[in-house]
Order: C-alpha cells, then structure tokens, then sequence
C-alpha cells in the first residue's frame, strides 16, 4: 500500500482531500498540518519526512493571502519558493513523487484566450512572483513531479470568498463586485477529486496541468450565481479593479484551459455553477449545525 502525505491539511484543499481519503483506502493517508509540519523550518522538513516514510507527497500548504504577500514577502517566498525546493529535493533523494499545487496568477492576465500549460508566465504581484519561483525549483530539483495549477479556490472549509459574499449578502444591502478580471472558480472539493484521479491513474505522467472548474466569468458573475443560488435579496453593481484598489494587482483575465488534464488522465471538469450550488448547500447545512 502506497503511503500518501498530504502536507497543509487543515486548507480547503488539504480538507477536501481528507473527506475523500477513506474512499480510496488503498492509499494509506497521512495528513501532516502546521504542527506535524512546519514548512518554514527547513531542517525539521527532512527529519520529518524521514520518519514518516512517503512515496506520495501532494503540497497543499502554501502562503495564500495574495494581498499580505505585498509585505510579508519573504515569508511568501520561504512557503511558496524555498520551501518547495526543500520538499522537491527530498522527493528525488527518496524516490517519492511529488505532486504541488500552484495559481493562475503565475500569468499577466494580458490573454485573450484560455491559457494552456505552455502560456508565457509574467506575475504582476508577490504572491504570484513566489508561487512561480516555486513551480521553477520544484521542477528543477524534482522533473518529475507533477504541478497543478488553479484559481479561485473555494469550499466548504475554512474562509473564501463565496463564504464572505454570502454573509455580506445577508448584512448588507448593497456590494460593488469587480467585474474587470476574467477566471474560473474551482470547487476544492473538485480539484480534491482531480487529485486523487491523477494519483491513483495507473501511469504517472510528470510535468504542468491546469485545473479549474469550467466557466468564464468575472467576480461580479461569480456574485451574481451565488446570491441567485442562496435567495439573498441584495443589489450588486459591477465596478472596474480601477475603483478597487488592493495592496496586490489582479490578472485582468486567467481562465485555464483544462484540455490537458482532461486528456491526460481523464480528469472530470465540473461545471462552475453546479459545484457552486453543492458547495453552497453544504455551507448552508455546516451554518445550521
Ligand atoms: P489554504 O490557505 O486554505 O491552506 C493553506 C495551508 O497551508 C493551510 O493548511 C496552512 O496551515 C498551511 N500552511 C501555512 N503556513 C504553513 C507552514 N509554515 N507550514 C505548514 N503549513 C503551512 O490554501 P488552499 O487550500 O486554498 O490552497 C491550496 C493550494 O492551491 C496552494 O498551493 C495555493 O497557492 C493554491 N491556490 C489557491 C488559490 C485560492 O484561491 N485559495 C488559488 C490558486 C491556487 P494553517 O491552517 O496552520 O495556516
């Protein structure tokens, strides 16, 4: 039985992938957070993984808030950069494969069209400089590692945007959603599913997949689905990113194309507004308990 580590496992993803674990017990799950784990403390890294044994690492931990980054950018980096070198180096020193996750803001959002794996990178803000300078050295120190970037990430678990929309709905009368920037959100729920698929495929296949769910939409889209999804009686105007400033830029568009994951290893892509509604459903019944 192959023994998989699941590194961030408190995250949406890391969550996710805990829900689905019993069903595939033919891997034996380790799920490692913060405390098992410290991804900052580069030498407990290996004595850690030494002790527990992987064949199968899949990184979820990460430095996610995109607009703290702008400051705490070394922090940034040693999670989404350093780290992943470390974890990369001991995946190929001990025979273990790596499976990462990385962002659709590697890219300058000046597309037009879905981006494939093959898109020139061009990060206009920290977070996406680290996650990027991450995808370099863990290809580097480990070719056949398998990265999947994704966007928008959202779920049950934990704080998201669809959970700040909706209870915004519920408080206030009236939002301004940008309606300016141009993706696909992913359910972590799927790309959990999207994970296992490719983990327990007969054949490994190295190298850069795009996963999201399928759609083109802006955030104030996004908006409109979940308020018609939950019935919140609230006005949401669209505005320009010009007239919401944030610490960190936003690509003006990075939907993924997902042919390749799809192809590859038969990786389902769910509509985007039918896992909004399952997810939703499920925020619904989590609020009621
Ligand atoms: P979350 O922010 O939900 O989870 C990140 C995880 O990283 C948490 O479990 C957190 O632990 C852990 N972590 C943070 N610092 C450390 C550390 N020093 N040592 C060990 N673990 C640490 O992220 P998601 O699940 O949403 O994201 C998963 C992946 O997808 C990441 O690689 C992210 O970059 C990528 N991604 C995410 C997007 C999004 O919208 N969220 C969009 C595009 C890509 P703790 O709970 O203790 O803080």
């Amino acid at each position: 039985m192959k023994k998989i580590l699941v590194t961030g496992a408190t995250g949406q993803v890391g969550s996710e992938l805990k829900v689905l674990a019993p069903r595939y017990s033919q891997l034996d799950w380790v799920f490692a957070d913060r405390s098992v784990l410290d991804l900052s403390d580069f030498k407990a890294i290996s004595k850690v993984l030494y002790e527990i044994q992987p064949q199968i690492i899949i990184n979820c931990a990460a430095y996610t808030a995109v607009d703290k980054a702008e400051t705490e950018t070394e922090l940034a980096d040693i999670l989404n950069h350093q780290a992943v070198a470390v974890l990369a180096q001991w995946t190929t020193a001990n025979d273990c494969q790596l499976l990462h996750l990385s962002t659709d803001y590697v890219f300058d959002g000046n597309s037009s069209t879905p981006l494939t794996e093959a898109a020139a990178t061009g990060p206009i803000n920290t977070y996406g400089q680290t996650k990027l300078a991450g995808e370099q050295a863990c290809l580097r120190e480990n070719p056949n590692a398998i990265i999947i970037r994704t966007s928008w990430v959202y779920s049950a678990f934990g704080a998201n945007f669809v959970k700040t929309m909706c209870k915004l709905m519920q408080e206030q009368e009236h939002l301004n959603v940008v309606n300016d920037q141009i993706g696909s959100p992913t359910y972590a729920a799927d790309l959990a599913q999207a994970i296992v698929t490719i983990v327990t495929h007969p054949k490994w296949q190295a190298g850069m997949y795009h996963f999201s769910n399928a759609g083109e939409i802006s955030w104030y889209e996004f908006v409109l689905a979940i308020q018609e999804i939950g019935g919140f009686n609230c006005q949401i105007t669209g505005i320009p990113s010009a007239d919401y400033p944030t610490p960190a830029r936003r690509p003006k568009y990075s939907l993924l194309d997902k042919s390749k994951i799809a192809t590859t290893f038969g990786v389902q892509v769910p509509e985007y507004r039918e896992s909004l509604a399952k997810c939703m459903a499920l925020i619904r019944v989590n609020s009621r308990n």
